[in-house]
C-alpha cells in the first residue's frame, strides 16, 4: 500500500555496514523527512489511541527518539531501555545471547510499577534477541507489555515469531526481505 511504499523510500540502505554481508536499513532519513517521520509515528500511536497505556518503554538508542515521539502522543510516560553501565540509578538487567558472545540491557527498577500497561518500541526487530530482552525485563518487574512495535521487521530473521511465541502483540509498518 501508500502508506508503506512511502515509508520504504524514505529508508536508506547501506550495504556492507557494519559488516561485509549485511544490508544495514538506516532509518536517519526517515526521522529527517518531516512527513515520513510524523506518518510512521502516527501509525505506530493509532492502535493505542484510547487505549489505558501508562508507559512506552523505548529501546536504545532509535527507539528513543520514536517511543519519546509515541509517549507524548499517547500522553504516556517514557522508560529508557539501555545498554549495560548507562543508568545511574538502581537497574534490573536481561543479558542475551548475540552471533559472537552476548551482551546485556538495562532499566531501572522503579520505573515501572507492577500492572502498568506498556508498548515497547524500537526501530527494527531482526533476531528479536534485544526485543525479547526487553520483555523479560519489562514482566520481570511485573509490567504488561500490551504491544511491541517497530517501523522494520526483517520477517526472514525470525524475531517477531520469537515474540509472537512469547504471547506479545507484535506490529510492524514494513517488512525488508
Ligand atoms: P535483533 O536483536 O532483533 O537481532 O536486532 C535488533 C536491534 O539491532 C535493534 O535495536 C535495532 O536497532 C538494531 N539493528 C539491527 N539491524 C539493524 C538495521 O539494519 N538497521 C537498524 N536501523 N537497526 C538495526
Amino acid at each position: 500500500d501508500r502508506l508503506a511504499s512511502d515509508l520504504r523510500s524514505a529508508i536508506r540502505t547501506i550495504p556492507d555496514y557494519p559488516k561485509p554481508g549485511i544490508m544495514f536499513r538506516d532509518i536517519t532519513t526517515l526521522l529527517g523527512d518531516a512527513r515520513a517521520f510524523r506518518r510512521a509515528v502516527d501509525e505506530l500511536v493509532h492502535p493505542y489511541a484510547g487505549a489505558k497505556i501508562d508507559k512506552v518503554a523505548g529501546i536504545e538508542a532509535r527507539g528513543f527518539i520514536l517511543g519519546g515521539a509515541v509517549a507524548h502522543q499517547l500522553s504516556a510516560g517514557f522508560v529508557p531501555i539501555r545498554k549495560r553501565g548507562k543508568l545511574p540509578h538502581r537497574t534490573v538487567s536481561v543479558a542475551y545471547a548475540l552471533e559472537y558472545g552476548s551482551d546485556e540491557i538495562e532499566m531501572h527498577a522503579d520505573a515501572l510499577v507492577q500492572g502498568e500497561r506498556v508498548v515497547l518500541v524500537d526501530d527494527l526487530i531482526a533476531t528479536g534477541g534485544t526485543a525479547t530482552a526487553a520483555v523479560k525485563l519489562l514482566r520481570g518487574i511485573g509490567a504488561e507489555v500490551a504491544a511491541a512495535c517497530f517501523i522494520i521487521d526483517l520477517p526472514d530473521l525470525g524475531g517477531a515469531e520469537r515474540l509472537r511465541a512469547m504471547g506479545v502483540d507484535v506490529r510492524s509498518l514494513i517488512a525488508f526481505e
